[in-house]
């Protein structure tokens, strides 16, 4: 015999607005079941006996993807927004900065620097993070018993507040080419492919996304409870840069990845610097190093890549790898300009991450990826897709930009979200159609509206996995979080 499935287990987000196919519909919901997948998007008008969330005044909309994050960064905020002494700032006069940060936090503060961190994404419409975790050591540099306690720390701080997360595990050398080793590195390194891997393996069994890990990895099954929920938490692998790790360390682990089909995410490009000592050591530039190897493919997310020749491009393009831009982190340290316009022309994917979290309001990571481009080129609407011009005049390129922060970002940290169609996850999240910044706009210009003049406060209701951990406007942890972090904060700059 077989049961009758459960009506009233079916629930229905009935805002004014859903965002579906690249355009908003008014009359119809958002069908969901208890397991917090999407059944169906339906008119109201056919809705039976599902319990009916109303959702006044309010547009709904796939939740974003954000595909760079160092979560413990987030205590830096404020803090470096100085020249230090005679000389020029950049970079790497802010990287000593975040490594003096770095070099002082203990598993606890990681929680809460993390927590911290996807709290804010949260509220800015978030609901994965893919998160580019370096900090594996003790201070000193000694491994601590459990070589993964800092990873799980912020794979438990993204639990906490809601957000799926991908830890992507770095792996990290050395200094540079022919540098010497600095200290402050310490908590990074582990200095052969082997002790990386060894240590990889071993997250792999403990995070909840064991099931879909173990598959990939073919390790044995886990206790049952490790095993759920699988698409909560899960892992890949970042070989930090061509700068951090030697060619043969990089082959291996690309070699790994590809054989147990991993996300693989790398920086690459962001300083000029960067490149001139790979073609120093390698006499090519970061990108044809990888290119020439056979180290790029789909599964494969470039972070920055700014310093990029056409060729480098033409690269990304052939072997179908993505591009991660960070406009607020990179605008801050003064990285350069990501050519959006070049990679969308030669049909590469572009996704968006926060990164460094000097600013968390992911809509102006989009915003950005484009008005950096009007600067440089004193033009405007580069990013639009002439192709497109005559369907979706008003919302082509919001509709792009709004895909880096979406599909893309799902696709590059392999995120079982991103867009709202049956099967996939109820991730999503509601803007108050009534918020000062975004109060007029009509059916055709509401993206546009939101994706570049909407205020973070005009996101309102956050929805993970059908659960909702954000709702009017504010998350449910929010004042312990904020407490514990601001108590981290004094400890850590008194
Ligand atoms: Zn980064």
């Amino acid at each position: 015999m077989t049961a009758e499935p459960n009506p009233h287990l079916l629930i229905a987000w009935a805002p004014e607005f859903i965002y579906v196919g690249n355009r908003f519909e008014s009359n119809r919901a958002l069908v969901c079941d208890a397991a917090g997948t999407v059944v169906e998007i339906v008119d109201t008008a056919s809705l039976k006996d599902e319990k009916r969330i109303n959702l006044p005044r309010r547009a709904l909309l796939p939740g974003m993807v954000n595909a760079h994050s160092h979560a413990f960064q987030r205590v830096l905020r404020g803090k470096t927004e100085y020249r230090t002494a005679n000389q020029r700032d950049s970079f790497w006069t802010w990287r000593e900065l975040m490594y003096s940060a770095a070099t002082r936090l203990g598993p606890e503060d990681i929680y809460d620097a993390s927590r911290m961190a996807f709290l804010e994404m949260a509220l800015s419409g978030i609901t994965a993070v893919g998160e580019f975790h370096y900090l594996h050591h003790a201070p000193d540099g000694s491994p601590y018993d459990d070589p993964n306690v800092l990873a799980k720390e912020v794979i438990r701080a993204a639990g906490e507040v809601g957000l799926r997360i991908a830890l992507l595990r770095v792996a990290y050398a050395r200094s540079g080419f022919q540098t010497e080793p600095n200290p402050r590195q310490a908590r990074f390194i582990e200095s052969t492919p082997d002790r990386f891997l060894k240590h990889f393996e071993l997250l792999a069994r403990s995070v909840p996304g064991y099931a879909r890990v173990s598959r990939a990895l073919k390790l044995e099954e886990s206790t049952p409870e490790a095993c759920v929920p699988r698409d909560t938490a899960w892992i890949g692998i970042a070989p930090h840069s061509v700068r951090a790790v030697p060619l043969d360390y990089l082959k291996e682990l690309i070699g790994y990845a590809d054989q147990h089909d991993l996300k693989t995410h790398m920086h690459v490009a962001e300083q000029p610097a960067e490149v001139s000592a790979c073609v120093e050591e390698y006499g090519r530039t970061p990108v044809a190093l990888l290119q020439t190897e056979g180290l790029l493919s789909q599964r494969f997310t470039a972070v920055h890549a700014i310093h990029v020749t056409p060729k480098a491009i033409a690269s990304f393009a052939q072997t179908g790898a993505m591009v991660c831009a960070c406009p607020t982190t990179e605008r801050n340290l003064g990285d350069g300009v990501v050519p959006a316009d070049e990679y969308l022309k030669n049909q590469v994917a572009l996704c968006l991450g926060t990164d460094s979290h000097t600013q968390i309001d992911f809509f102006e990571d989009a915003r950005e990826l484009e008005y950096h481009l009007r600067l440089q080129k004193l033009e405007r609407a580069v990013l639009d897709d002439e192709s497109q011009v005559s369907s979706f005049k008003s919302q082509g390129l919001a509709a792009r930009l709004f895909d880096c922060a979406t599909v893309n970002g799902a696709r590059s940290i392999g995120a079982p979200g991103g867009a709202l169609v049956s099967g996939k996850p109820a991730d999503f999240f509601t803007v108050d159609l009534d918020d000062p910044s975004i109060a007029g706009a009509t059916t055709e210009d509401l993206l546009p509206a939101i994706v570049f003049s909407s205020s973070r406060a005009a996101i309102r209701e956050v929805v993970v996995a059908g659960k909702p951990i954000v709702s009017e406007g504010q998350h449910l942890l929010q004042e312990d979080v904020v407490e514990r972090f601001s108590d981290l904060q004094r400890r850590l700059w008194h």
